[in-house]
């Protein structure tokens, strides 16, 4: 694309944004935190997901000290529904430390870019946006819009081209309004240049949009193969001790971590979901179960991997929790699961859970009636 054509092109974009942009509640801030918030929720995650989402969590932590101060339990619960729970925990993990160094988030890249969970992505979206500093962000709506509107060959998905979208990413940014240019791109991507039946018609590009000049739009981007996803089958537990029931806490790194949820595991090969739930239940928590009634087979997709979990109510036969492998332990009515951050792999069965639980209490009353 020669000078006059960048030029052209955000004079375009950035007429089109002005005329265009929905309205959502981080672009009516210019509150670093909030901002940040705002990306840290929306990578990986739809804006019409992320709204509730958003409000809740600020109303919750209006400020960046209430997010500093907060409980790792208290983040993760408020979290909780939205997944990949590291952008939660590493938040309140850099909340921590800009905290415990005055207050302000940092506007200058090396110092943003060092904290916890802040990648490239971040950095250049908060510090455009919150600071007007001139970093060009590149997601996957800057990516689809870039292939199509340059022609890029390069596979979108493979790491190798990451170089490349940022540097023309970089080239086209308007240094003059980078926060707003940035958002443009992003917007045209999600409600113009979509990666089904993108809207060519009324796109404020598509004079100089490469791919539909050449009729080949369903051509771009090009991805490089992926892997399939792998199904893991586990069996879970729900042990019942004197009307409260078992949950363990997961270590705080690594996947899910430090949320809440029934022991368990993976079954083996060739091994039957109920011996599974008894053998990884002793092997978590030490505890020998009769592992009674299956209570629901509940299906889960994380992003590597989709989960077929198995779940069975047990009852307590014999010993005290000796943790192999999880952070802590409770013994909690039904009623205080609410209060905790679970995985939604487990909220899928906890409406089973309870209508069963409260039958067999209705049962025993009866019985003793
Ligand atoms: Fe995307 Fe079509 Fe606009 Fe090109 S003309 S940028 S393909 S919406």
């Amino acid at each position: 694309m020669t000078a006059a054509e960048i030029a052209r092109l955000r004079r375009r974009l950035n007429a089109w944004y002005r005329a265009n942009r929905r309205a959502l509640p981080w672009r009516e801030t210019h509150d670093p935190y909030r901002i940040w918030v705002s990306e840290v929720m929306l990578q990986q995650t739809q804006v019409k997901t992320a709204l509730p989402y958003y409000r809740r969590f600020l109303h919750r932590f209006p400020t960046l000290r209430r997010l500093a101060a907060a409980d790792e339990g208290a983040v993760l619960k408020c979290w909780e529904g939205l997944g990949y729970y590291a952008r939660a925990r590493n938040l309140n993990r850099a909340a921590a430390c800009v905290a415990a160094s005055g207050g302000r988030v940092p506007d200058c890249w090396d110092a943003f870019r060092a904290l916890p969970g802040v990648g490239d992505y971040i950095a250049a979206a908060v510090l455009s946006i919150a600071y007007d500093q001139p970093h060009a962000v590149v997601d996957g709506n800057v990516k689809r819009v870039l292939a199509r509107l340059l022609a890029l060959d390069a596979p979108a998905n493979a790491p190798a081209a990451t170089r490349l979208f940022q540097t023309q990413a970089d080239r086209l940014l308007d240094r003059g309004r980078p926060g707003d240019f940035n958002q443009a791109l992003m917007e045209l991507g999600a409600l113009v240049c979509t990666p089904r039946a993108p809207a060519c018609g009324t796109c404020p590009l598509e004079a100089l949009c490469r791919a539909r000049q050449d009729g080949a739009v369903e051509r771009f981007p090009r991805r490089a193969p992926v892997r399939r996803i792998p199904e893991v089958e586990a069996a879970v537990g729900v042990v019942v001790r004197n009307g409260r029931v078992l949950v363990t806490r997961r270590p705080p790194g690594g996947l899910l971590g430090g949320l809440w949820e029934f022991p368990g595991g993976k079954i083996e090969p060739g091994e039957a979901p109920a011996a599974a739930c008894g053998r990884e239940i002793e092997e978590e928590v030490g505890l020998r179960v009769e592992v009674g009634e299956p209570l629901a087979e509940v299906r889960h997709a994380y992003s590597h991997f989709r989960v077929r979990l198995h779940v069975f109510l047990c009852r307590h036969r014999g010993g005290r929790v000796r943790l192999n492998g999880p952070a802590a332990f409770r013994w909690v009515r039904l009623e205080e699961i609410d209060g905790l951050a679970l995985p939604k792999a487990n909220h899928k069965f906890l409406p089973f859970l309870k209508r069963r639980l409260a039958d067999l209490d209705s049962r025993r009353a009866r019985s003793s009636a």
